[in-house]
């Protein structure tokens, strides 16, 4: 990307909209800036005030979508009480939307995307595998689910609800996993795996100041992402990739 980027005399440019005081938030927004800058994009953080309404917020998100200017737009999360995350979501045009978090969007969501894209990237074979997704969010669980469907494996969905039982024989058949719960070391010697299972581990679990995903690192399994310097900076790349895509297909318009 950056040597496509250098090639272009209006660099692309990504705003980072920002209402929070989180530390995990501004270690991200950090992250996303450095690599933005290190490959010729001009990323914009705009902070506002904790008080801010969900008015007003909106309001400068539309005049954003309207700058053409601005290829891509993210919301970093998490936003004030007094703010609908959902509401923000959608406020994004979808031709800005570089998160793929609006339904209209035409780009998949960060996290799931760019778990994808690494596994075509080893040609791994998707064809009639047993993934397990365990969470059921939005932004990984769901999207992860349908992007692993479309690669024709067969896809079971756990979360909360599901009992340990059943748990244990999904996993027991899973040729893939991908856990993304926000608990340390769900995954542990307790459950039985594939030898030649792969786990992609989303989780990221603050301890002490120390990073643990959901997947303890040493299960016995043929590889497992591990946390951090995983799925995370999977993550960060394709925020990129979707961003250079926006920015692409505008030039062809
Ligand atoms: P989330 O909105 O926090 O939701 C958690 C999901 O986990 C829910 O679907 C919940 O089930 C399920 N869950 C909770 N406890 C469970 C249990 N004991 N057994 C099975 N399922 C359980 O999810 P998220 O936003 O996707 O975040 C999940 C984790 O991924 C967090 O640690 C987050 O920090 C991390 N994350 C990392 C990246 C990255 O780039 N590495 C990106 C995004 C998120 P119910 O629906 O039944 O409540």
């Amino acid at each position: 990307m950056k040597r496509e980027i250098a090639k272009y005399q209006v660099k692309p440019h990504f705003v980072i909209i920002q209402v929070n005081e989180d530390e995990a938030s501004n270690a991200y927004v950090k992250g996303k800036i450095k690599d933005g800058n290190e490959i010729g994009i001009i990323v914009t953080l705009k902070k506002y005030p904790l008080s801010i309404s969900e008015k007003s917020l909106i309001n400068e998100i539309e005049s954003i979508n309207q700058d053409d200017k601005v290829d891509g737009l993210i919301v970093q999360m998490p936003l004030p009480a007094q703010i609908n995350e959902e509401h923000i979501k959608l406020s994004i045009a979808p031709n800005k939307d570089v998160d793929g978090f609006h339904p209209l969007s035409t780009l998949d969501p960060c996290t799931p995307k760019g778990i994808i894209n690494f596994l075509v990237d080893q040609s791994y074979d998707f064809d009639g595998k047993n993934a397990v997704v365990i969470g059921r969010s939005n932004i990984v669980g769901k999207p992860m689910a349908k992007l692993l469907l479309a690669k024709n494996m067969n896809v079971t969905v756990c979360h909360s609800k599901t009992n340990k039982q059943d748990m244990n024989f999904y996993i027991a058949h899973a040729d893939l996993i991908v856990i993304a719960i926000g608990k340390k070391h769900f995954l542990n010697h307790s459950f039985t795996y594939k030898n030649d299972a792969i786990i992609f581990d989303v989780g990221i679990n603050r301890e002490q100041g120390k990073l643990y995903g959901d997947a303890l690192e040493d299960l016995p399994v043929l590889y497992k992402s591990p946390v951090p310097g995983g799925v995370g900076l999977l993550t960060r790349l394709t925020l990129l990739t979707n961003l250079y895509q926006i920015f692409r297909n505008k030039k062809r318009d």
